[in-house]
């Protein structure tokens, strides 16, 4: 069996068994040491402030032992290829150190043995940059590359990198030289404030410049970054936030980042607002305002006391019947401004009735939101009146229920674009586009029938109910669960089997999967270590 949610029911069914034996301790922690494998198998974890210098530290260590290289030239390396292990490694075994080296801005063999003797036997020095010519030696600073400069022309330039925020790879003075200065020595000539600084940005690059791992996207801030193994997906932060790993959107599935994407901008965009005054409104021929059709009548009178013809915008005269405006033949009128016109009202009558509906789901889905806690309170409040373990199955079918609507919030976005002409215009003919929308909006409405019955039921006062009450609602919040689940399921194989997977534009919109037991929860950075 593969269904997770008939899983988590059998675990409740395991749960009102051992209500009726005496508690049983043994089978508890067999029961909670099962949820806590389930949860180490998790893909995300989540670094924090704390943990970050660990993260790195990780991968850092891994890179210097294989390669045998000193912490500086490893970081170098890794900020160089993104903190991607792999790829590094791929670069190594296929074209060698100094190759892998080279790329990086690193130097296989330093130039400082090489001719420190030479340096050393002069007295006097020059600074190729501020061309001062009496310096001494130790006022001196050589990088691994061999350019060697003053001190004080290595500050000023390590100063204004790290000012810049350009201090991940400082680059050599030298012209033309592209090699990176080695961190340790910048933090010995910098100001200590600015080394921390510098400490910090090389610290943060571990999730800045690395695609596995990513701040989480919260306002305000959390402060947790998330390292995930799975490309794309969605996942939850410690901080409750969920959000798509790919487009660092709040989680939108099942609709694709492109559409998510589109939607978004197309809500807060003026060009509806222009469709709405394409539709409702014409422009004065005189002074330009935009003037409203209040009643049918084809004679529009602008406030500036110009009359005009509805249909072509041409200037008229006042006296009109219904249909015509006398002495006024629309001239000017175009067959193809009323088709533009036409075009318009249906895009935007579109819209709003895919708009509606996703708004009402989503408000339903800030209800169930709440309505989650309440239930979990009423759970726990039970517990105690009836000193019996916790009725799991009440919050477990509320969570269901508001994962499952926020996705049927989410399915009229897809279906907005899958059976528009933005994206998948030429994909399939009229016909086949209405007969998989016609399927769709089933799986829709069925969906919408078993999510309505479950939120009824949850929002009983169970709290004060009896033991018989209790059952009855215990077996309704399951039955329509398992079908509410199932839907989802459905909804989700109809859309990669019948609808994205046959087009061609479909490859560019990857789904993050459903998942019965809600968005993957990140675990504590190191928890799957111990
Ligand atoms: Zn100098
Ligand atoms: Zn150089
Ligand atoms: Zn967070
Ligand atoms: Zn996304
Ligand atoms: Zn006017
Ligand atoms: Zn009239
Ligand atoms: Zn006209």
């Amino acid at each position: 069996m593969d269904d997770d949610y008939y899983l988590s029911c059998e675990e409740d069914e395991e749960e009102k068994e051992e209500e009726e034996d005496d508690y049983d301790k043994d089978d508890n922690d067999q029961y909670e040491q099962a949820h806590r494998d389930e949860s180490t198998k998790s893909t995300s974890q989540i670094i924090t402030n704390e943990s970050l210098v660990a993260a790195q530290k990780e991968v850092l260590v891994r890179v210097m032992e294989l390669l045998t290289l000193k912490k500086s030239q490893a970081r170098t390396l890794l900020i160089h290829y993104r903190w991607n292990v792999d790829k590094l490694l791929d670069v190594y075994s296929e074209r060698g150190k100094e190759s892998l080296f080279k790329t990086a801005g690193l130097t296989v063999f330093a130039h400082t043995s090489l001719s420190e003797s030479r340096y050393s036997l002069r007295k006097k020095m020059t600074c190729e940059i501020c061309m001062d010519d009496d310096l001494q030696s130790y006022t001196m600073t050589r990088m691994d590359c061999g350019h060697c400069f003053c001190n004080n022309c290595w500050k000023e330039h390590f100063t204004v990198k790290i000012n810049e925020g350009m201090s991940k790879r400082i680059t050599c003075m030298a012209h033309k030289c592209n090699a990176i200065c080695d961190e340790d020595v910048v933090k010995k000539l910098v100001y200590p404030e600015l080394a921390e600084k510098f400490d910090r940005f090389l610290v943060e690059s571990y999730v800045d410049d690395n695609k596995r791992v990513k701040w989480c996207p919260s306002t305000p801030h959390c402060g947790n970054a998330i390292r995930r193994e799975d490309d794309g997906g969605e996942v939850e932060c410690s901080c409750g936030h969920q959000f798509c790993f790919s487009c660092l959107s709040e989680s939108h599935s099942p609709c694709s980042c492109l559409m998510w994407k589109l939607w978004k901008k197309k809500c807060e965009d003026e060009s509806e607002t222009l469709n709405w005054i394409t539709v409702h409104t014409r422009m004065c021929p005189k002074c330009s305002k935009a003037v409203q059709r209040s009643d049918g009548c084809n004679l529009m009178t602008c406030i500036c006391g110009q009359h005009f013809c509805w249909l072509c915008g041409g200037a008229t005269g006042v006296s009109h019947t219904w249909t015509t405006i006398d002495g006024h033949s629309c001239g000017k009128f175009k067959e193809e401004k009323v088709r533009q016109m036409e075009r318009a009202k249906r895009d935007l009558k579109r819209y709003t009735h895919y708009y509606h509906q996703y708004r009402s789901h989503t408000d339903s889905s800030k209800q169930e939101f709440k309505l989650r806690e309440s239930v979990r309170e009423k759970v726990a409040s039970l517990s105690e009146k009836t000193h019996k373990s916790e009725q799991k199955w009440a919050s477990n079918g509320a969570d269901l229920l508001f994962r499952s609507r926020k996705v049927l919030s989410y399915t009229y976005v897809f279906a907005f674009y899958m059976f528009g002409e933005e994206l998948f215009k030429d994909e399939m003919s009229d016909e086949e586009r209405e007969m998989k929308k016609i399927l769709f909006e089933n799986l829709q409405q069925q969906l919408i029938g078993y999510i309505e019955r479950l939120s009824k039921t949850l929002n009983q006062p169970f709290d004060y109910y009896s033991s018989d009450e209790l059952e009855k609602m215990n077996d309704e919040t399951m039955r329509f669960g398992i079908v509410v689940d199932n839907l989802c399921k459905e909804m989700y194989e109809c859309i990669e089997n019948e609808l994205l997977g046959p087009t061609v534009a479909g490859h560019n919109h990857s789904i993050a999967p459903y998942r019965s037991e809600g968005i993957e929860k990140a675990i504590e950075f190191g928890a799957d270590m111990v």
